[in-house]
């Protein structure tokens, strides 16, 4: 098989032609999760991904609108059994959030155990400044063998990585993460069967516009320096992660 370029999350339903967008990562043959922030833009994307080879939607309900929209948890459960990939997903504890904190976490630990329940789903996580509780939750609630946890965009400290990777979990990195010492410091300890990339466009950049798919070959490269792996071998090792999380998600 021959190696891809992978953009675990990316949220295409935000740019402005949602249609280009797939269409433009589809044909760039970069395997995109293109993520959602309500569950009321699953149907779209669910059609929309459908006939890809390479894209695919993942159904979220994202910390940052939890204070509006806690009431469609039931509307995501609705459409979970569609779901393979759930996201955007997980807690936000940065000041301007804090005050949903309490229900992001009842609403984060219920996603959870539904996903624990069905079985086999694949979650990219949101963990800011809330690494070690978004821990404590996947702990408790979604064992291993249940589900597969990918930390999208990792902030927390060397000790939570620790633990993470202990618990599990992979770390869908992108390019802001390897612009700072203390990011590349991070990702240095992350082992390379743990690693996966991202863009998180359009929330971030590239040459001043908003990031896309085909963009993580630029990452791909940072994570081969930072591991002195060659940039095929690395991106193999993705390719080969990817592989793994999707087969060994765990039955459905
Ligand atoms: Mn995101």
């Amino acid at each position: 098989m021959k190696s891809r370029l992978v953009d675990f999350h990316c949220h295409l339903d935000l740019y402005p032609d949602l249609v280009a967008a797939i269409a433009d990562a589809e044909a760039a043959g970069v395997y995109t999760l293109t993520v959602t922030t309500t569950p009321k833009a699953w149907p779209r994307n669910l059609e929309l991904t459908r006939g890809t080879t390479r894209v695919r939607a993942a159904l979220g309900l994202h910390p940052q609108v939890v204070s509006e929209r806690s009431g469609e948890i039931s509307l995501w459960e609705t459409y979970l059994p569609e779901a393979r990939y759930v996201g955007e997903v997980g807690l936000d504890a940065a000041p301007r959030y804090y005050r949903s904190f309490d229900l992001q976490q009842q609403i984060f630990e219920r996603i959870l155990k539904q996903c624990a329940k069905a079985g086999g789903k694949i979650l990219t996580i949101h963990s800011v400044r809330a690494a070690a509780v978004v821990l404590d939750l996947i702990e408790a609630h979604l064992p291993p063998g249940r589900g597969q946890k990918v930390l999208h965009w990792f902030t927390g400290t060397k000790a939570d990585a620790r633990r993470a990777v202990d618990l599990g979990c992979y770390f869908s990195v992108n390019a802001r993460m390897l612009e700072t010492d203390r990011g590349r410091d991070l990702i240095g300890i992350l082992p390379n069967e743990r690693l996966l990339t991202e863009t998180d466009g359009p929330f971030t950049k590239f040459g001043g516009r908003p990031a896309c798919p085909a963009d993580v070959a630029d990452t791909v490269l940072g994570l081969a320096k930072l591991h002195q792996l060659s940039l095929d071998e690395m991106t193999a090792t993705i390719n080969k992660n990817l592989t793994t999380i999707v087969s060994s998600a765990g039955e459905s």
